[in-house]
């Protein structure tokens, strides 16, 4: 905890989230909740938004995008089931704050964000917290990220029109993708476990993501 974890209140802040919006809400996960005490929210949203860090919701963070509600990333995480060993790819990376939870959670964390000027920060932040196994690749996350595929988990923090073909290859044996899927308004958390060559899906979540453009997902520009 830093100086200005302490001045700021954001640690009490933090400990408060996780026991009211998280643990109350049924996330049981230890090393989910661990992470997210860990993880300083308030260095991935604008400054002037600092205050608002800890609230219940999302939050802009410019480019017309969102960091995700707590308690949404909690519960992706949650069903995603990481462990040390595992790799994982992120679409969306966004503020990068969830990329950095995956960094708590797994070895190794490959983030693709579409919007160059979100990378950018995403990648400022995770490299002043000293996240060296997080890494921000910009991109069309539709496409997944071959070069470092399979991975054991990929999630998607954007809501697709279907699950992109291209991210399903690229999971590994016995790995797990979670993707919001549905309108442009209202999703559903889609769970796919591969098998072999068989995936077997799953629905949880009903959710709310800003839209998943690009090849594989919706097709006009942001
Ligand atoms: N996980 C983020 C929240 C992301 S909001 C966080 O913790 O802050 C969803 C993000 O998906 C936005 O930043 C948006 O620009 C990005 N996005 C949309 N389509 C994408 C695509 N095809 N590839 C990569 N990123 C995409």
């Amino acid at each position: 905890m830093d100086d200005h974890d302490e001045r700021g209140g954001f640690a009490q802040a933090r400990r408060h989230m996780v026991d009211h919006q998280i643990r109350a809400r049924g996330v049981h996960d230890e090393r989910v909740l661990r992470a997210m005490e860990r993880v300083p929210r308030e260095r991935f949203v604008p400054i002037e938004a600092r205050a608002q860090a800890y609230l219940d919701r999302p939050l802009p963070i410019g480019s017309g995008q969102t960091i995700s509600q707590p308690y949404m990333v909690a519960t992706m995480l949650d069903v995603l089931g990481c462990e040390p060993e595992m790799t994982a790819l992120e679409i969306g990376a966004g503020s990068g704050y969830q990329a950095a939870l995956l960094g708590e959670l797994c070895r190794e964390v490959w983030a693709v964000e579409i919007v160059e000027a979100l990378a950018v920060r995403a990648e400022a932040a995770l490299e002043a917290l000293g996240y060296a196994n997080v890494h921000i690749v910009v991109g069309d996350g539709t496409q997944g990220l071959p070069e470092h595929a399979p991975y054991d988990r990929i999630i998607v923090a954007a809501g697709a029109p279907a699950v992109p073909e291209p991210l399903q290859e690229q999971l590994a044996d016995g790995g797990r993708l979670v993707i919001p899927v549905g309108s442009r308004m209202s999703q559903c958390l889609v769970v796919i476990d591969r098998d072999g060559d068989r995936f077997v899906q799953r629905e949880s979540t009903p959710c709310v993501f800003v839209p998943l453009v690009g090849r594989h997902g919706w097709k006009e520009h942001l």
